[in-house]
């Protein structure tokens, strides 16, 4: 149970929350004509008499677009469908030249689908999806540079973005942080958005009323535009819903309307009331054809799809015996996974796993880079454990010949024979240290004899220091104890 429930003064109350998030497309082109995508261009550097929206214009649809939208609605698990149509949706905006917006509104791409996700009490839970409609981004207005000025920056007017809309099936801010999560490694495995809220190119409108526990239906919501973290969503949730509670136990009700959320007081304001539909004049785009999707185009881009993450952390679990929790977090980024499998390849997965969740990571951590700059291979992880798994080295030496792999980039079978770092195996070597300390310590060997057992650990770690700690432990302690019997 991961709902979040309110105490009120007049019972108990449930938060209910919807997203609507807009995913920037990754394409070269915009949606309707040639112009870059790139991003970090100098201002109005990319911008084409389409994007200007001058006159006499017209639009021509980006079919990277489109299977970028199909492939992104497969990974959603939903319906395809092959009929869709372009719509405009006309508002007045200083950085929507044209005056309205390419939209979709009563054929979208993609229909109802599911994602379930993973929650912190170890169960899974599927999140509705309503739809998948594609449309053109805005440009952007600046009003921080000049006191007297607004600027107009259009270089992203006209990209492709997908708009996904979920159904109201969220009961906690916990539950939409972990879909966010989850839509942003889905998106990222299928390349079609590189998912950075930071910059802008996943965007989320957060929709939240609350409700008596029992109730039916819904009450009227309140949606806060465009907030820009993960952490920000489930702060505006959480915030929301108390001011719903207080609002509605205080005698008073909850008008329908778009508001800003602050994340420096955490605190929200009205941006304007509600526009509904209507307000938009929505009617079919008179410069566009339907879209009719063509058997063809379908099986290719499914031909093209990757294994999702959900596929992939079962199959880690079944075939390579991972718990639940390591598949989950080797999967949540596809490089990281890839790298994982590389090094688990032939070698003991589990071990490989403990190995990259432990030390690697902090490594890269400690280093600040990633894993694509890390200085030990996914071979050279997998050959490290084979040597502890075949007794070549034990635990012990492996912590240091790994430290030496992150510092120099060496195979570990060849650390570890230049340094002579060969565990030792052979029992007369072992013997012979633990006579000398035996020998040396002959106090310690009475006192041993006389009951004061514990002391077996001090000469374990005697054996150990002098053999430089390359005596095999688990022999050190038979042949003690052996000696000392
Ligand atoms: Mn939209």
């Amino acid at each position: 149970m991961s709902g979040m429930i309110i105490n009120g003064k007049t019972g108990d109350w449930e938060v209910i929350c919807g997203l609507e998030i807009h995913c920037q497309i990754i394409s070269k082109s915009k949606m309707f004509s040639g112009g870059s995508t790139h991003y970090g261009s100098d201002a109005n550097e990319n911008v084409s008499f389409v994007d200007a929206g001058m006159p006499g214009m017209l639009p021509t649809l980006n079919e990277q677009c489109v299977r970028q939208a199909i492939k992104t609605g497969l990974g959603l698990n939903a319906k395809i469908n092959k009929y869709s149509e372009f719509a405009r949706k006309n508002y007045f905006y200083a950085d929507l030249p044209q005056g309205y917006q390419i939209s979709q509104f009563k054929y979208p791409i993609v229909g109802e689908g599911s994602v379930s996700i993973d929650l912190a009490d170890g169960t899974t839970k599927e999140i509705g999806i309503e739809r998948l409609h594609i449309e053109q981004d805005a440009g952007k207005s600046i009003h921080d540079i000049s006191p007297t000025k607004s600027f107009i920056d259009l270089n992203r007017a006209g990209v492709g973005l997908m708009e996904i809309v979920t159904k109201p099936d969220f009961r906690s801010p916990e539950e939409a942080g972990a879909f966010l999560r989850k839509l942003r490694s889905i998106v990222r495995y299928l390349g079609t958005c590189d998912g950075n809220m930071d910059e802008g190119s996943m965007r989320c409108d957060v929709n939240v009323s609350v409700r008596k526990v029992g109730e039916d239906g819904y009450r009227t919501r309140n949606e806060m535009k465009n907030v820009n973290s993960v952490k920000f969503v489930m702060q505006a949730i959480e915030n929301e819903a108390r001011r719903h509670v207080e609002t509605y136990e205080n005698g008073g009700t909850i008008e329908q309307e778009t508001r800003q959320f602050d994340p420096s007081t955490g605190t929200s304001r009205v941006m304007r009331k509600k526009e509904f539909a209507h307000d938009y004049r929505y009617f079919p785009e008179p410069d566009l054809l339907p879209l009719v999707l063509s058997d063809e185009l379908l099986a290719e881009v499914k031909a093209d799809m990757v294994e999702l993450p959900d596929a992939k952390k079962a199959r880690f679990v079944k075939d390579l015996g991972l718990t639940d929790y390591d598949a989950m977090v080797l999967c949540e980024n596809r490089e990281t996974a890839e790298w994982f499998e590389k090094a688990a390849k032939g070698h003991d997965a589990k071990k490989v796993a403990n190995w990259m969740m432990g030390d690697f990571f902090a490594m890269l951590n400690e280093k600040k880079i990633g894993l694509e700059e890390s200085p030990i291979t996914p071979e050279n992880l997998g050959k490290l454990v084979d040597l502890i798994t075949s007794n070549v080295i034990n635990g012990k030496t492996a912590k240091d010949v790994f430290v030496l792999m992150a510092e120099t980039g060496d195979a570990p079978d060849k650390i570890v024979e230049e340094k002579g770092l060969k565990q030792v195996t052979d029992t007369g070597a072992i013997e012979a240290v633990i006579d000398t300390v035996l020998a040396n310590n002959p106090d310690n060997v009475a006192a041993y004899k006389a009951g004061k057992v514990a002391l077996m650990g001090w000469f374990v770690g005697q054996v150990m220091k002098e053999s430089k700690g390359k005596a095999n432990p688990a022999m050190v302690n038979q042949l003690l104890a052996k000696k000392l019997a």
